[in-house]
């Protein structure tokens, strides 16, 4: 289902009131989780302009409970305060909504304290749980919760340039969140494949695409100095990174291109 098929179920069933008190999100796109919840909680039915549908674009709704992982893992007593937080009234007459972020890292513990929240939701309460994959969440998790499968997100592509490489090499090179990461190592990637075609049919054209290729003599100089062979190893490694890049740790994905980049001598 597309975004907007998905946003027009949520209308309809909200509409008819027949909005199910948990959901399971599948994949990544938290945008769209976020609009459903305008749409859950606005009295407008997604407005984007009152009190309710600000506050939820700012993160400052007082009916928005966020349990995301600590250390990696989602713990018992993020829970407990969760179930604490459904069990009060609502501030502001509406839904009291409860997001809980990576799902797929509930702790065994934690998890069994939430499936009592699963089987008896408190009145009044919206569980949006959201998991990029469903691989690591409990099937009694799973099995409780209607499942929305989300679209991809089409993230605004981050404006890259080679001063990035420059960052990366100096250890200056920070993300925010995961998706920068994927971003960086996508840039790379096309760089280094412009690079290699350049290499192996000696055209520029892909190559100065980038307007500051060739201002950037740092870089180019090293790149050009790598054989064919070496710059197809380092596509793939950053490929292979990339691929991992959701499931791995951003300062471990930024070491292990280092150490192949240095292996090179391309820094
Ligand atoms: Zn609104």
């Amino acid at each position: 289902m597309s975004g907007e098929k998905i946003i027009q179920y949520f209308r309809f069933l909200k509409e008819k009131n027949m909005l199910g008190p948990s959901y399971l999100f599948a994949g990544d796109n938290f945008p769209l989780i976020e609009e459903i919840i305008k749409l859950v909680i606005c009295k407008n039915n997604l407005c984007n302009n009152c009190w309710d549908c600000k506050s939820v674009q700012n993160h400052t709704h007082p009916d928005i409970y966020i349990v995301a992982p600590k250390n990696t893992q989602i713990r018992i007593e993020d829970i407990k305060d969760a179930q604490n937080f459904l069990s009060l009234k609502s501030f502001g007459l509406g839904k009291r909504v409860l997001l809980i972020k990576d799902a797929q890292t509930f702790g065994l513990e934690a998890a069994n304290a939430f499936l009592k929240t699963l089987e008896e939701p408190p009145k009044n309460s919206f569980i949006a749980i959201c998991a990029t994959k469903l691989e690591g969440l409990l099937p009694t998790i799973i099995s409780r919760c209607r499942k929305i499968f989300l679209p991809y997100w089409e993230k605004e592509p981050l404006d890259f340039n080679l001063s990035w490489i420059s960052l990366f090499f100096d250890g200056k090179l920070n993300f925010k969140e995961r998706s920068e990461l994927s971003s960086f190592l996508w840039f790379l990637t096309v760089i280094f494949r412009n690079f290699l075609v350049y290499k192996i049919t000696k055209s520029e054209g892909l190559l100065f695409e980038n307007k500051n290729f060739q201002a950037n003599h740092r870089i180019f100089s090293r790149i050009n100095n790598i054989s064919v062979k070496e710059l197809s190893e380092i596509l793939e490694t950053i490929l292979k990174i990339y691929n991992a890049s959701n499931n791995i740790n951003e300062k471990l994905a930024l070491n292990l291109l280092k150490t192949k980049f240095q292996k090179v001598n391309i820094f």
